[in-house]
């Protein structure tokens, strides 16, 4: 279904040593980004952190200062956009008051003289795949917002490209429009065979959506890999930190293999997990516990990583109960837990708080910027 020659790699993208510098600034630094044909990868990290300028580059509209960067293994880092196998979904998705919504997603194949009949058909194909096959006639101004983003979609699916660029496309939806077409969305693509490249600081939709999610951290790439392996193998604490909840605790490393220990105000935590990024025994160290890894009980258990804290609030969040308590010497512990369990649930009695040796994350100190 694409005009591209070599089928199987028309939705490869490759990056690699690519750098933006805006005055001193790298927006972009040294990334190497591979992306599979068919593939869904998330561009996730807070503002400022360089994924725009990564898919502008892709898409054409922003060169890179050094670097190359191929689609369908073909180079294309000198050529402008319209030469590019791609098309772009921009957060500002401007339709064209003055024309209809079939006019709109028309807009492209009627400037490329496209023939009538085969215009008829692949806009009213595209309308339907984003499921506005009904408001074909009607104008912009006659749209919501998610209406009006899904039309630009359809104005971008209607070209067949190997590879859809998406920044923040559904920043305008209210939330739960936005989780609608999340699936949607990717339902879309898992049918289409499309290769997209999608922008987000949301880790929700980048964990819902995505085949592989690319964490940026000030122009570099921190972390790439499955929505699982960076929510349960972080390889930074800012990783870790930015997807997710954590409850982070300071300390200092001592132990071996197997057997790690951080000394943290209060009492010691004990972990079975390799510490990541190396981190040196007799310094510092970040420790990292999920809260749904958090057990809280009114008695000990007696186990390893039990703390005595005191209940300080426990609330519903959905099917489960967010619990928060404070240790005698002022640390945080979130916990998650199902609904039901039996708890004193008056604030201000004692608990304790104890997870698993295998749920604790060791990481170097950093003094990376924090997430949002
Ligand atoms: P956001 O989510 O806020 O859009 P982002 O992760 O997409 O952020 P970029 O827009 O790629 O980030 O910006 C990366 C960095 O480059 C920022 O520090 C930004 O201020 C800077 N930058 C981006 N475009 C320009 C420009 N045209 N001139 C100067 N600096 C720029």
């Amino acid at each position: 279904t694409t005009h591209l020659v070599d089928e199987a790699r028309a939705g490869e993208v490759t990056l690699r040593g690519v750098s933006r510098v805006y005055g001193k600034n790298y927006a972009v630094r040294d990334l190497d980004l591979h992306v599979e044909a068919g593939e869904f990868i998330s561009l996730l990290g807070p503002s400022g952190c360089g994924k725009t300028t990564t898919l502008r580059m892709i898409g054409g509209f922003e060169y890179p200062d050094t670097g190359s960067i191929s689609i369908a293994a073909k180079p294309v880092e000198a050529l402008p956009p319209y030469k590019r196998p791609v098309n772009t979904v921009f957060q500002a998705y401007a339709l064209f008051p003055h024309l209809s919504v079939a006019q709109n997603v028309a807009y492209g194949l009627r400037y490329q003289k496209t023939p009538k009949n085969e215009v008829r058909e692949r806009v009213s194909e595209a309308l339907q795949m984003v499921r506005m096959g009904s408001f074909a006639e009607r104008m912009p101004a006659q749209l919501s917002g998610g209406q009006q983003q899904r039309i630009a979609l359809a104005r971008a699916l209607v070209n067949r490209p190997a590879v859809l660029l998406l920044d923040e496309p559904m920043s305008a939806l209210d939330r739960k429009l936005r989780e609608e077409m999340q699936i949607e969305l990717k339902l879309l693509q898992q049918q289409l065979g499309t290769t997209f490249v999608f922008v987000t600081h949301d880790q929700e939709e980048a964990m819902t959506m995505s085949d592989r999610i690319a964490v940026m951290n000030q122009g570099r790439l921190e972390q790439i890999g499955p929505p699982d392996a960076v929510y349960d193998a972080p390889t930074s604490a800012y990783v870790a930190g930015f997807i997710g909840q954590q409850n982070f605790f300071t300390g200092e490393l001592s132990g071996g293999p197997g057997a790690w220990s951080v000394t943290i105000p209060g009492g010691t935590v004990v972990s079975t997990r390799e510490p990541a990024g190396s981190p040196v025994v007799g310094g510092v160290t970040e420790v990292a516990v999920r809260p749904e890894h958090v057990t809280v009980s009114a008695t000990p258990t007696g186990g390893p990583n039990e703390v005595r804290s005191t209940l300080m609030s426990v609330s519903q969040l959905g099917s489960a109960l967010q619990i928060v308590t404070i240790t005698p010497e002022g640390l945080k512990i979130m916990a998650r837990s199902p609904r039901g369990i039996d708890l004193p649930m008056t604030p201000g009695v004692d608990v304790y708080c104890s997870w698993p040796s295998d749920a604790v994350h060791i990481f170097p100190t950093t003094t990376a910027t924090e997430s949002e």
